[in-house]
């Protein structure tokens, strides 16, 4: 079995059963968090850097926008969701964001440490002056000009 695997898989050294790839990104994220010469040669042994297709980031980027996740994504983010989208692999990730969109996308995912969300979650971004609730994210309120939030929909 195939698995991509996040910072957070990254970082929390251990050493899955299958074949394990990341983007460079992520490795980069792990690089500046805190690599240790432990994780270094766990990655030089078992996971394969690999980068996604422009077509398939393209694709998780507007899978994302109907979610309302894409404000919460980091274009390392989407680069996990591409690669295991290409590789039909597993998303190994403790980062709900990310689990929320595989699931969207119709990829599998597990989590490392914490257990998997098991409904999907819409957002919704609510202004912070006249309160009214938006389904696309403005930087500004078209209605009073004031910042927007994030909120989980019920
Ligand atoms: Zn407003």
């Amino acid at each position: 079995m195939k698995f991509v695997l996040d910072s957070s898989a990254l970082l929390s050294g251990k050493d899955f059963r299958g074949e394990l790839y990341t983007t460079p990104e992520a490795l980069k994220e792990v690089k500046k968090i805190g690599m240790t010469p432990q994780l270094e040669a766990l990655f030089s042994v078992r996971v394969s850097i690999t980068s996604p297709s422009r077509e398939s980031i393209n694709a998780v980027k507007e899978e994302a926008k109907k979610t309302g996740d894409v404000k919460r994504l980091s274009p390392t983010d989407v680069g996990i969701l591409a690669l295991a989208k290409e590789l039909s692999a597993v998303v190994l990730t403790d980062d709900y964001s990310i689990q929320n969109l595989a699931k969207e996308l119709g990829l599998e995912y597990r989590g490392v440490a914490i257990s998997e969300i098991k409904e999907k979650i819409y957002w919704e971004y609510r202004c912070r002056g006249c309160g009214k609730f938006w389904e696309e994210w403005y930087n500004f309120c078209p209605i009073c000009g004031s910042k927007l939030k994030t909120s989980r929909k019920r």
